[in-house]
């Protein structure tokens, strides 16, 4: 079998890289960073997110697994002491393959040029000096509402622990292939309004995001941000392709919820 690691860098994660390549090593696994079938992250859920970012481009060969060093992640959901039980799985072969669903989005610009992206978490949009963001907002080509406020955040199921969350948006279980629109600071008075509300929806609709005003306008995808002058508008569907996580043992995803944001008992 063929792995690479993506490391945090930080001496813990770095000590355990060392010893996971000494046991791979042992069960004939062969470091291979061009063409995983295994990329294992070692740090935290942005460490996850920056190997799912170098590996996207080959999705449906990889499978990827997160050890955490620090405190229990998301994706990061293996702990360091338990390297040998990982080690034993991938030898035996005993590997479960899980899906998750991910966020294309596709930026229109004015002239005429498209780029298209993947996230696993969310995309954000806002404008680059803070200013009010102007948008209408469509849904499968309908008008919904001309948001004006700080931004909009687009995220995925697995996404939707993480700044979703902070934004007030709902959790969603990654077996839904959803994505959940929430609003960043709407302005709501007697002249504008927004719905006021997370809006989570499903694989065949689509939502646009047309930008009123020239401008700058800030894209985060995940761990990436991106500034650009000449964006016209933005659409975001659950995407074609999905990610698939390598389950050595079970972890359901509400005890990880409950282990991340209530009380870790394990
Ligand atoms: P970061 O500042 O380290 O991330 C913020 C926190 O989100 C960290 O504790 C991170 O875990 C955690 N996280 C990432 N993905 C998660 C998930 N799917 N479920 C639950 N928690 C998750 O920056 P980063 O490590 O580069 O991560 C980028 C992500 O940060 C973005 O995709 C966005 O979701 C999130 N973020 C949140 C806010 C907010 O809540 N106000 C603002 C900006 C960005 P680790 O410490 O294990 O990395
Ligand atoms: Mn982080």
């Amino acid at each position: 079998m063929r792995y690479s690691v993506v490391v945090k860098t930080d001496s813990e994660s770095a000590a355990i890289s060392e010893l996971l390549h000494e046991k791979l090593e042992k069960i004939n696994f062969k470091r291979d960073d061009d063409a995983p079938e295994i990329v294992i992250s070692i740090g935290g859920d942005g460490t996850l997110l920056h190997a799912f970012s170098k590996y996207k481009s080959m999705l449906e060969k990889v499978a990827f697994i997160g050890v955490h060093t620090g405190h229990l992640g998301f994706y990061a959901d293996f702990r360091p002491h338990e390297l040998d039980i990982l080690v034993d799985r991938l030898a035996s072969n005993r590997i479960d393959v899980i899906d998750y669903p991910l966020l294309e989005v596709d930026l229109f610009f004015h002239d005429g040029s498209k780029d298209s992206k993947l996230a696993l978490n969310e995309a954000t949009l806002r404008t680059h000096d803070g200013s009010t963001l102007v948008s209408d907002v469509s849904i499968k080509e309908n008008h919904f509402e001309r948001f004006r406020g700080d931004g909009l955040c687009i995220s995925t199921p697995s996404g939707s622990t993480a700044y979703n969350k902070s934004l007030g948006g709902a959790l969603v279980h990654p077996s839904f292939r959803a994505m959940q629109m929430t609003e960043i600071a709407s302005i709501n008075n007697r002249v504008f309004r927004t719905v006021g509300a997370p809006l989570i929806l499903p694989a065949h609709h689509y939502i646009k995001m047309s930008l009123v005003n020239a401008g700058h306008y800030k894209v985060t995808v995940d761990t990436n941000h991106f500034l650009y002058d000449r964006l016209e508008r933005i659409e975001c569907r659950v995407a074609k392709e999905s990610v698939r996580f390598a389950r050595l043992r079970s972890l359901p995803f509400w005890q990880r919820v409950h282990n991340s944001f209530i009380a870790d008992k394990l």
